[in-house]
């Protein structure tokens, strides 16, 4: 049976951004792939022509697509408010939900360890609630039966999950080497067109090449993602 990966992520956007280097390679090693996404991106961009409904359907249509390139299997919503995301029990619910609907070995999301404030991005709210309510998600609630037990008649049986990579982090344990597939990462970043206006458009390409290039130095690849990979032990 094939390895299955889930990547979470606060907005539309997100995945593509931190992990879609290393879904593309994996996809086409044959690796499967899912994305959910907590919350519309319904705040996100500078358009001042759209209503927040268009808005949200635009960013699930330009997440799909970027989906698409990487291989990814299937994209999940949560629909939540962006800006608005905590991690309280029910976001842990929902993300146990597709844990153990999905059951992947391999799960990815922020880095709850980020405290520094030293880049905006990096530490926005909801990247920062997406990153501790997925660690509470992945253990102990997934894996124990006693927690949500209505998940039980819904025929979803309790998980373990075999490593969590969290994304950029500001302490990586682990390189994926993504110097042959730095094309398809920015078609995928560039397939959230809502996202880009302006100057920002013309600046995203450099703007990815050169992060991937610095994330790479460390271990001689041109272009890499890093994370920080915790595995359980048994
Ligand atoms: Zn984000």
């Amino acid at each position: 049976m094939n390895e299955r990966i889930l990547v979470v992520g606060a907005h539309p956007d997100d995945v593509d951004y931190i992990a879609s280097g290393t879904m593309i390679k994996w996809s086409l090693m044959g690796k499967e792939v899912y994305y959910l996404v907590c919350t519309d991106g319904d705040k996100g961009g500078t358009r001042n022509d759209l209503t927040t409904d268009k808005l949200i359907e635009m960013r699930r249509s330009e997440q799909r697509a970027a989906a698409k390139i990487v291989g990814a299997r299937d994209v999940f919503f949560l629909g939540k408010r962006d800006g608005e995301l905590t991690p309280d029990l029910e976001l842990r619910e929902e993300i146990v939900r597709i844990i153990r609907k999905i059951r992947p070995q391999k799960v990815f999301s922020f880095d709850p360890a980020n405290r520094a404030f030293d880049s905006f991005h990096r530490y926005h709210t909801d990247h920062r609630a997406a990153a501790i309510a997925v660690f509470d998600a992945v253990f102990p609630a997934a894996k124990n039966r006693m927690y949500f037990p209505h998940l039980l008649e819904e025929g979803l049986e309790p998980h373990k999950i075999d490593e969590l990579f969290f994304c950029v982090t500001k302490e990586p344990n682990y390189w994926v080497d993504i110097s042959g597939v730095i094309e398809t990462k920015i078609e995928c970043i560039k397939a959230h067109k809502s996202q880009f206006q302006g100057e920002h458009a013309g600046t995203i390409e450099n703007r990815v090449r050169q992060w991937c290039r610095e994330v790479g130095k460390a271990k001689g690849y041109a272009y890499a993602e890093a994370f920080r990979r915790i595995a359980f032990p048994y």
